[in-house]
């Protein structure tokens, strides 16, 4: 048997499982197919940011003991929370991945809405605010990029300004011949990085922004708040960018795509990659063969057949897919797993609000503590769930998506492990 695991799902989730089973020594593939909600990542991470009255919480480990039995964390276990916490840091570190912040303490960033919200944790080049109320400076000179779309400069003025910012705005072009043939609707924040992955381009822009700054009415203390769309693969450019630049320099994060979730996924899957792990892209997994509650093989559209010891269903929300809907039922698509829903509270409990918590956002597989999930109501003994495809927490709600995600997926890694080293008639 080649693999020890197989999960399905590479993103943030499937990842961070396979991260950490490839540290214990075990033989992980990862069958994935389609975008990860990493495409819309803000360059933070959240552990739990809002109590069931939407108040932004403070001290997430101290909230977290609170929740009911049926989120996730509870599942895992409250008390273990912080030190998985901390484990999911070390496994970001360990992936080149710089952030700021920890779990015994939320901190803010901005939204590209202009609007603060409380995370665990932050990429070192985003701007973000230790108390919710200050920033690194009362004054900022906020810049785009010409052609950019994707970066409502307006909205991020408008909440800078309630906090007491005095914000001036330009827009500077990038002086490249790629940048002349690329179309404006075409340009996204990935397409820019690739052309400031140059050093003369890079060079030209910060030499624009020293200009801007000395032509600004408040040279002196500004900070200069810039899209983020620098650094694919790692944050290099900024630091250079930094190093030409004599005023402060921060980034936003834009409007999908956002680059930061997606140098975020290129460095774990790098990670997962160089500690032994392999990954199938474009590898979608349409069904499995169980027997006697447990998964004997699963197979992909290419009509392969996979077999494992284990296997990790991380394939996310209806975002991803993980779920299904329609105005009948929710359902799991791959295995037909059993589902917290209630179908007929959708239309007798769904507000009107588009922003209100809906019922459907808490809708997810149903599992045991620790993680099997059920089908026809018996637990698959070999099968973990993990990530936004649990029942039981709300991502948008709440502010937990990406702790819900690491946190569950290091639990059940945990658990596999001592699965298989306690499994005698299993061999390697
Ligand atoms: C719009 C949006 C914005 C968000 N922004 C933030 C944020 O800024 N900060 C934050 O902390 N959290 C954010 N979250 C929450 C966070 O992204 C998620 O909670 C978390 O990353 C989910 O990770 P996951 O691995 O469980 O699922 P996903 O990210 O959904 O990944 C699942 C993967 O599995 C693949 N897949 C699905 N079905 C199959 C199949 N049959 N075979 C193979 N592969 C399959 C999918 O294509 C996808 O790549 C956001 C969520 C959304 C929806």
């Amino acid at each position: 048997m080649p693999n020890d695991i197989i999960i399905i799902g590479g993103g943030l989730s499937g990842l961070t499982a396979g991260i950490a089973l490839q540290r214990k020594g075990r033989r992980v593939t990862i069958a994935t197919s389609g975008p990860s909600t990493l495409n819309t990542f803000s360059g933070s991470l959240e552990l739990f940011g809002y109590d069931s009255e939407d108040h932004p919480i403070t001290h997430p480990l101290e909230a977290i003991a609170d929740l009911p039995a049926t989120h996730p964390y509870s599942k895992i276990g409250a008390e273990r929370v912080a030190a998985l916490a901390q484990e999911a840091q070390g496994i970001l570190r360990e992936a080149g991945i710089s952030l700021k912040g920890d779990a015994t303490a939320n901190h803010w960033r901005i939204t590209p809405m202009g609007v603060l919200k409380p995370v665990w944790l932050t990429l070192d080049d985003c701007l973000t605010s230790d108390d919710g109320c200050t920033l690194p400076s009362t004054q900022a000179l906020i810049i785009n990029i010409a052609g950019f779309l994707d970066f409502p400069i307006e909205f991020i003025r408008a909440g800078l300004d309630q906090m007491g910012v005095q914000t001036t705005i330009c827009t500077l072009p990038i002086k490249t011949t790629q940048a002349r043939r690329s179309s404006q609707y075409e340009t996204r924040a990935t397409t820019i990085a690739r052309m400031m992955d140059n050093d003369e381009t890079l060079r030209a822009f910060a030499e624009a922004i020293s200009a801007a700054c000395s032509n600004s009415s408040n040279p002196s203390e500004q900070m200069i708040l810039l899209p983020a769309v620098f650094g694919l693969t790692n944050d290099t450019a900024l630091q250079q960018l930094r190093s030409m630049v004599s005023h402060p320099v921060y980034v936003i994060a834009t409007l999908p795509p956002s680059l930061l979730g997606v140098r975020l996924q290129t460095q774990l899957r790098n990670h997962f990659t160089q500690l032994g792990g392999t990954i199938l892209h474009d590898a979608k997994v349409t069904a499995g063969t169980l027997r006697d509650n447990k998964i004997v093989s699963i197979a992909t559209g290419y009509s392969e057949t996979m077999e494992a010891h284990s296997y990790i269903i991380a394939t996310g929300s209806f975002q991803s897919h993980g779920l299904v809907a329609d105005y009948r039922k929710v359902a799991e698509p791959i295995f037909g797993l059993d589902i917290d829903a209630n179908i007929k509270e959708l239309s007798s409990k769904a507000t009107g609000s588009f922003f209100e918590p809906q019922p459907f956002m808490t809708y997810g597989v149903h599992t045991d503590s620790i993680l099997h999930p059920f089908k026809n109501g018996q637990p698959v003994s070999n099968l973990y769930a993990i990530g936004s495809l649990l029942s039981g927490h709300n991502t948008h709600h709440q502010s937990d998506g990406t702790g819900v995600s690491m946190l569950t997926a290091l639990a059940v890694a945990e658990e596999i492990d001592k699965n298989i080293a306690n499994n005698d008639t299993y061999s390697k």
